[in-house]
């Protein structure tokens, strides 16, 4: 492998990482004329760029969450599908696994291949494409969840948790606090495969996202809004699923709903006092990022000699890959979210 220097053509900027030749930043936290957008979550994907380069599925996420005019110049790249972005630069994205339309940034340039990684999990996952490995010079990742004590339990494991909970304690409305963009969407197929048979019900903060899912062909079952059911009608929660967004596990919206049982669907889940701080009695480990032996392992798997680190628990992804010969090296990005499950 020849000696890299992309440090030549890739910098991090106030705006966020920038790529030189081709005058583009890949997902910078405020509007540039040129953005390559990994995914939809609000700390990668913000309004009011020139000209967006991102998945199909992302653009019209960012397009459902902003508005139609959000995303004026928006460059649709399928993945592999190769984009000259000039200078001789070429782009083309790779699956993320993340959530639906997430991506990995392919940038070659001068013989070197740089891939940014933007946020991704190897845990299978029915609503996106399965994360790809991409072999390269130089892997870009994220580090959310990089210390030893984050493993995370496969998702059937926690749906078993919850279907359990739901027969022991058929008088309470388990409410599962849940991110609107994949988290719900992730859940709910989780759910069906696990048997759960019976319509959802969700909150409204959680409908339009949902809809898009199903608008691009993924089927949840039937779902019914909270807010349509009447209040005499709502005896009939007891015993079954009301999905919310995480800020409505402990407001006043909840205490409508019949002897509520709070639970939380995050990878932080497997910190206590993060369960305690969202006020959720049921813990749901569900993580679309991932954890410490798969940063380690997807590292490897790409053959990169270096590796840059995003965001999150930068120090020890650095040490462990210092220990197995990597060089690796924190970015000191700034804008992205402590906690951006
Ligand atoms: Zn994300």
């Amino acid at each position: 492998m020849k000696d890299v220097s992309a440090e030549n053509w890739m910098q991090v900027r106030p705006e966020g990482l920038y790529c030189k030749p081709a005058d583009c930043f890949i997902d910078p936290h405020q509007p540039v004329p040129r953005a390559i957008v990994t995914h939809g979550h609000a700390d990668h994907a913000r309004a009011g760029h020139g000209t967006v380069f991102a998945t199909p599925e992302t653009i019209a996420i960012m397009r459902t969450r902003y508005a139609d005019d959000a995303v004026t110049g928006a460059v649709p790249l399928t993945y592999g599908q190769r984009h000259a972005l000039g200078e001789g630069v070429e782009l083309w994205l790779a699956p993320a696994g993340h959530i639906l339309g997430s991506a990995q940034a392919v940038l070659e340039f001068d013989g070197q291949r740089v891939v940014i990684s933007g946020d991704y999990k190897r845990h299978a996952d029915p609503t996106c494409v399965p994360f790809e490995v991409v072999p390269c010079d130089v892997f870009v990742t994220e580090a959310t969840f990089a210390l030893p004590v984050f493993s995370h339990p496969p998702i059937e494991h926690e749906m078993a948790k919850l279907m359990r909970s739901m027969t022991s304690l058929p008088d309470r409305t388990h409410l599962v606090g849940v991110y609107a963009l994949g988290k719900c969407q992730r859940v709910m197929a989780a759910l069906r495969e696990a048997g759960y048979a019976h319509p959802f019900f969700i909150h409204g903060a959680l409908t339009r996202l949902t809809e898009l899912y199903e608008s691009l062909g993924y089927d949840f079952g039937p779902w019914q809004e909270v807010s349509k059911i009447d209040r005499a009608d709502r005896d009939q929660f007891r015993g079954k699923i009301v999905l919310c967004p995480p800020s409505a596990l402990a407001d006043r919206w909840s205490r409508g709903l019949p002897d509520p049982l709070p639970a939380m669907a995050s990878g932080w889940m497997q910190i206590r006092a993060r369960a305690r701080q969202r006020r959720a009695e049921m813990a749901l480990i569900v993580s679309d990022h991932a954890d410490w032996a798969d940063l380690l392992r997807t590292a490897r798997e790409t053959g990169a000699g270096d590796v840059w680190i995003t965001h999150g628990r930068v120090e020890a992804l650095q040490h462990a890959l210092s220990q197995q010969g990597i060089r690796a090296k924190a970015l000191d990005l700034v804008g992205r979210d402590e906690e951006p499950e």
